[in-house]
């Protein structure tokens, strides 16, 4: 085996496809007992396809990535559209005319709801927090109507105290647009993503060792190489103390005989319940059965890390660690946990395609 790679989701799963066709012996563990890391799939006791770990919708404007994945699987294209349950009504996310309208009784056009927006919109010197980014674009109603709770039950935090990225992934619309991405790219897996990934996977170079974490492997079995797409603080062994990670707890519900739950994939509960939201499944993946299955996300600080929370203390004590990072000349460093970036999947893979480009050369030169 020449290199290793610690985990079986994107990031690992990417790098370890990329350096087999390059004429790498490859290794991959995971802990879990799967491949696809939090995009994995599977099919519950309906036969229904789900998300165990919440709804992976995939989206991008990189036509690279697509073409990469596109050699594992076929798309069902898909635009995912998003409702925030306010008071007894259900409104589009990102807020839009319709939200604006339906919510104030109101009969705006783009340009009036343009200048309702200029009215209420408290300007700021500087962007810095979610809470200046929220203000600055849709003023104080909206915001406490729509990010202010849903915000604090996910993140245990104010908006004041999270960093600008975090509700600025959220746009403000003048139009009817109620897609809840804009990318040019926007489709599922037609077999859904752990099939994707047993077909990067599947290649004479690689094997697959899962339920095996990095500790059960004594230093003379590690390969000189390792690409490392866990969390860094827990590489280090928290040398400078933990990283905030924000975790969730999933309540997965099967429906029998009931065709449709809600209108639309997810339906956003931003100010009451202790989930913050609900997806239906079948919205995502177009499969037809006589029920339906649901998830409830429970935000908690406990549990598997799965947010990086972006906060400048978090950032500066990320450096930390990766200057430790930077200093290991055999071990690449990849992914949501292992770069504490708040990437979606389509950033994991160009990171990733980027560290296994990287890292080749550094075999080679
Ligand atoms: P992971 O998927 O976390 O994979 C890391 C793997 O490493 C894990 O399987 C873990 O078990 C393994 N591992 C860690 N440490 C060790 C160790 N010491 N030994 C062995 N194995 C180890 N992105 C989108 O683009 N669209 C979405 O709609 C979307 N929705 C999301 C919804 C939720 C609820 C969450 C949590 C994320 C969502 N994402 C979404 C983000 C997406 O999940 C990530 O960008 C992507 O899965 C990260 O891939 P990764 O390989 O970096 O990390
Ligand atoms: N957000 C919010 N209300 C919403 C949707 C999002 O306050 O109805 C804020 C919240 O802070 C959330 C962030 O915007 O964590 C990013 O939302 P996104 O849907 O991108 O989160 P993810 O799908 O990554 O959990």
């Amino acid at each position: 085996m020449s290199i290793l790679v610690v985990g079986a989701g994107f990031a690992g799963a990417v790098c370890a496809r990329e350096l087999a066709d390059a004429g790498q012996q490859v290794l991959v563990i995971d802990r879990r007992g799967h491949v696809a890391g939090n995009a994995h799939d599977r099919r519950d006791a309906s036969g229904i396809l789900v998300h165990l770990y919440g709804p992976h919708i995939f989206h991008t404007n990189s036509a690279r990535v697509v073409e990469w994945l596109s050699r594992f699987t076929s798309w069902r294209p898909y635009e995912h559209r998003v409702l925030a349950q306010v008071g007894d009504q259900q409104l589009p996310v990102p807020i839009n005319r319709t939200t604006i309208n339906r919510l104030y009784g109101l009969e705006l056009d783009e340009a009036g709801v343009a200048s309702y927006l200029a009215g209420v919109r408290e300007a700021r010197i500087e962007i810095r927090t979610s809470e200046d980014a929220v203000l600055s674009s849709v003023g104080r109603d909206l915001c406490d109507r729509f990010f202010r709770n849903y915000t604090r039950k996910q993140w245990g935090m104010d908006l004041s105290e999270l960093s600008a990225g975090v509700a600025a992934r959220i746009p403000v619309r003048t139009n009817d647009d109620d897609r809840y991405f804009t990318d040019t790219f926007q489709a599922m897996p037609a077999e859904g993503y752990s099939r994707m990934f047993e077909r990067m996977l599947d290649h004479p170079a690689i094997s697959v060792s899962l339920g095996t974490q990095l500790s059960d492997l004594s230093p003379s079995e590690r390969p000189a190489h390792m690409i490392y797409t866990g969390p860094i603080d827990a590489y280090f062994g928290y040398r400078f103390g933990k990283l905030p990670y924000r975790s969730l707890r999933f309540e997965h519900q099967h429906l029998p005989g009931v065709q449709q739950w809600q209108s639309v994939g997810t339906v956003n509960y931003p100010n009451d319940y202790d989930y913050t939201r609900i997806t239906e499944f079948k919205h995502l993946t177009g499969q037809e059965h006589t029920g339906t299955s649901i998830v409830r996300e429970f935000p908690q600080d406990e549990g598997d890390p799965y947010y990086p929370v972006p906060r400048p203390d978090n950032e500066a004590l990320y450096q930390r660690y990766k200057e430790l990072a930077d200093a290991e000349r055999d071990v690449t460093f990849v992914g949501r946990l292992a770069q504490y970036r708040y990437y979606n999947m389509d950033q994991v893979v160009a990171a990733a395609l980027l560290a296994s480009r990287n890292c080749l050369d550094a075999r080679v030169g």
